[in-house]
């Protein structure tokens, strides 16, 4: 039986909980089902955390909810889940699932396959991965409905993974990403339970489908805690063949200083609410890796610019097979990358050209974290912030400036 607590006891502020969550779980307890906020919504309400976006764990099939909404899409085929729609705000809402791992289809690894069977809400509470996801928030009673004490752990600031460690790592090896992204992004704690099998587990990730590691590697990336939850990935030993991104990330002598500046601007963006293009992040975390390869094929003869295209081609080579890295992603970061010596021409129409490009200003932002790294004369970043603000006569006499 779960622990039960009431609004005194767990003092969310319902003004924190979004109305539409409030509407969804309203209709489907009209038409008799039950229906709950459930997961990192409640963890934050709990918090005192504004949610970002909110989950509904209902007894009604997909179809039943369907039907009970005039916007609700059906989305997924593994585990069917129910958009709902209103304006800019989706609701997602899913059927409780059955915790029926120990009879689910697995590889030899031990990953479960597929795990779409529906079930009862203790169940759909113990197949969630830590104890402070796993809290149900019923918005009409103001009632907390916490199966795996994670009230407590949200208290002391523990996180902890609900059943035994290593089993639910070998079913779901994306969760040893998780449990370094929530210790990053809330500031807990690891259990030392939680925390112990983690670095020899860290292989099974490689038997990931690619598309979900990336998943899950942009959550981390976009968290607005990537610098914390990169070291942490460090401090758990999770920075030797996890991936080949985090092997260059993170072992990358030369390379840090720029992707430090550029994970913090990325977590400031996060964190002040602006968008954030995956193409310009993954080109800064890469970056250092086709410098290095660029450099390479330069010294072995290759004129400047196909030398860098080379180096782009291996380095989106094997970054593509192993993070599923979206070709949109991969066109962007390429482009970021190709435009870097263009900035370099400062003579006749090239920065005229440079400045029609629909790129330029992730290019730009690009060559300013290359000044502050210290890889390039800080002057050149200076010179084209004036040029891209200046008016025509101005733009002519920095044309003539000599550097
Ligand atoms: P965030 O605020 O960062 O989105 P979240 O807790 O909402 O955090 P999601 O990835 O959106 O994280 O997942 C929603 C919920 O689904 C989680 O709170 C958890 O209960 C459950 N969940 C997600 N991924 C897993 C997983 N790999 N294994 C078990 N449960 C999971
Ligand atoms: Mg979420």
């Amino acid at each position: 039986m779960p622990v039960t607590l009431g609004a005194q006891e767990h003092k969310i502020n319902p003004q924190l909980v979004s109305s539409n969550a409030v509407r969804v779980t309203q209709t489907l307890q009209e038409a008799g089902f039950k229906a709950f906020v459930v997961g990192g919504a409640v963890r934050d309400l709990l918090l005192g955390v504004k949610p970002k976006d909110f989950d509904v764990a209902t007894n009604a099939t997909p179809e039943q909810v369907k039907r009970l909404f005039r916007r609700a899409f059906i989305i997924g085929r593994r585990f069917q889940i129910v958009h709902v729609v209103f304006g800019q705000e989706i609701i997602e809402v899913t059927t409780f699932r059955g915790a029926s791992a120990d009879s689910a289809p697995k590889d030899e690894h031990g990953r479960v396959l597929r795990d779409n069977t529906f079930g009862e809400q203790h169940e759909d509470a113990a197949r969630r991965d830590f104890t402070i996801n796993a809290m149900y928030y019923d918005p009409a009673s103001q009632v907390v409905l916490d199966y795996h004490n994670g009230i407590a752990d949200i208290r002391s600031k523990t996180l902890r993974i609900i059943g035994v460690p290593e089993a639910r790592y070998r079913e779901d090896p994306v969760r040893l990403l998780r449990v370094v992204r929530f210790a990053a992004k809330l500031g807990f704690s690891i259990d030392p339970a939680t925390r112990e099998p983690i670095q020899v587990m860290a292989p099974l990730i490689n038997n990931v489908p690619a598309a979900r590691v990336f998943d899950e590697m942009l959550k981390l990336l976009l968290s607005g805690h990537a610098l914390a939850c990169l070291r942490q990935l460090r401090q758990e030993g999770l920075h030797h063949g996890l991936l080949p991104l985090l092997d260059v990330v993170l072992e990358q002598p030369l390379g840090e200083k720029f992707v430090t500046l550029a994970l913090s601007s990325t977590d400031e963006r996060v964190r002040e609410g602006k968008g954030v293009s995956p193409g310009f992040l993954f080109a800064s975390l890469l970056w250092h890796q086709v410098l290095e390869k660029w450099n390479a094929y330069q010294a072995s003869g290759e004129f400047p610019i196909p030398a860098l295209h080379l180096a782009a081609d291996d380095v989106l080579n094997t970054q593509t097979e192993k993070l599923a890295l979206q070709r949109r992603i991969a066109t962007d970061m390429r482009d970021i990358w190709a435009m870097q010596p263009r900035f370099e021409r400062r003579t006749g129409k090239s920065p005229y050209k440079l400045l029609e490009h629909p790129r330029m200003r992730a290019g730009y932002d690009f060559l300013m974290l290359r000044c502050a790294s210290g890889e390039l004369d800080a002057e050149l970043g200076e010179w084209w912030t004036e040029f891209i603000a200046a008016d025509g006569a101005e733009r002519e006499s920095l044309l003539q400036r000599k550097p």
